[in-house]
């Protein structure tokens, strides 16, 4: 400890320190964990007064309640149990720590700008009774003390769930909103879509009243038409909710919204990066341009475990499989088909024959369109 006074007396005649200050330069070398109680004792020890401003930190460091009223302002809306606090700091004072620490060979102590985050942390952390996590915080914070503003971002919570669509007419996705396509203006309220009338309108409305989110990203396992329907177990999806308040709400197995009901949602890590594939139950229902002969359908038998050839752009590939499939005749010029076969088969195209091997028409010899398709059960590989 003598060492210490000693030191502290030489750096103090030249420069006037606050308790914050002078703790850091010997903190980690006493392994004492609050530097404003060891700044004290030592100036106590000396016999100085508290300056009037601190050479170091122009009083940054006493006055960080400022920063931390800030800080409980802004985050009050929020649900969270982590933080992590980020600093920008007038290059000056990271100047003045320099010079201080090189000038009195001051080795192996925190820089102001860690002192600031982790002073500013603790007490934030006491108040609201949350922690500091460095890894996957829930919120953070960026304290810009050349602007003096200070800023709170939560963390996107990724959701995944499934939904069922039981009536037609509604489409899978939502058109941007056409004044910021999409980014988010005050037109939009920022949610970057306007309207609510398709799956993805409604399934993001309820999540962004559920969670106070601001925009909700959706990926989804599979595309359909407005006029399908998503039966069974539905179609899976993930969403990225942006921006959300709430974060520890506990879903119900099914929400129902108007149509569309969602399934099973819950939170999950992230969204997964790689294509997931998956197998579908489609019935689809199919005109003809011919009359059908009464053993016409027969053939479509063959399709059972067939591989399925589909080109884009000249080259052909994709290798793809059919299982099952189960026909029926319902009329001289129409049939319905419940094909079982992997995802990211075109069905339309599957039925007209468009650069798709084998295909329907082709298989009948009758020029055929699907008029539509509905899903009955999708499930997925990996
Ligand atoms: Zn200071
Ligand atoms: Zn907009």
């Amino acid at each position: 400890m003598d060492v210490i006074i000693e030191e502290t007396r030489k750096i103090l005649r030249e420069y006037h320190l606050c308790d914050y200050c002078i703790g850091r330069m010997f903190a980690s070398r006493l392994r004492l964990v609050s530097h404003k109680n060891l700044g004290g004792k030592i100036r106590k020890i000396i016999k100085q007064k508290n300056p009037k401003s601190c050479y170091l930190c122009k009083n940054l460091m006493p006055e960080l309640g400022v920063f931390l009223n800030k800080m409980l302002d802004i985050s009050k809306g929020y649900e969270f149990s982590t933080f992590l606090i980020g600093a920008i700091l007038q290059p000056s004072i990271l100047d003045r720590d320099d010079v201080i620490r090189s000038k009195f060979k001051l080795r192996g102590i925190a820089g102001i700008k860690s002192d600031i985050t982790r002073e500013i942390g603790k007490q934030f952390g006491k108040k609201t009774k949350t922690k500091v996590d460095y890894q996957n915080p829930d919120i953070v914070f960026t304290i810009d003390f050349k602007k003096d503003i200070c800023e709170v971002k939560p963390k996107a919570l990724i959701l995944q769930g499934r939904y069922t669509k039981e009536i037609r007419g509604i489409p899978q996705k939502q058109e941007s909103c056409n004044r910021c396509d999409g980014k988010g203006c005050f037109v939009c309220d920022f949610h970057g879509i306007s309207e609510f009338n398709s799956v993805e309108g409604k399934i993001a409305k309820f999540l962004f009243e559920k969670f106070g989110a601001q925009q909700a990203k959706i990926t989804w396992i599979g595309g359909e038409d407005e006029s399908s329907l998503v039966l069974g177990n539905g179609r899976p999806f993930f969403v990225k909710l942006i921006n959300p308040h709430k974060r520890k709400i506990i879903l119900p197995k099914k929400i129902v919204l108007d149509g569309v009901s969602i399934l099973h949602m819950r939170p999950v890590s992230k969204v997964p990066t790689d294509q997931i594939k998956f197998k579908t139950d489609v019935l689809l229902e199919i005109a003809t341009e011919k009359d059908l002969t009464p053993d016409a359908l027969n053939v479509l038998g063959g399709l059972k475990d067939m591989s399925v050839s589909i080109s884009e752009n000249t080259s052909w590939k994709n290798q793809k499989r059919i299982y099952d499939v189960k026909i029926k005749k319902i009329e001289s010029r129409s049939f319905t088909i419940l094909v079982e076969l992997d995802g990211g088969i075109p069905l339309k195209r599957f039925v007209t024959g468009n650069n798709i091997e084998p295909n329907i028409s082709l298989l009948l010899e009758n020029s055929c369109k699907c008029t539509t398709f509905d899903f009955h059960k999708i499930v997925l590989s990996n």
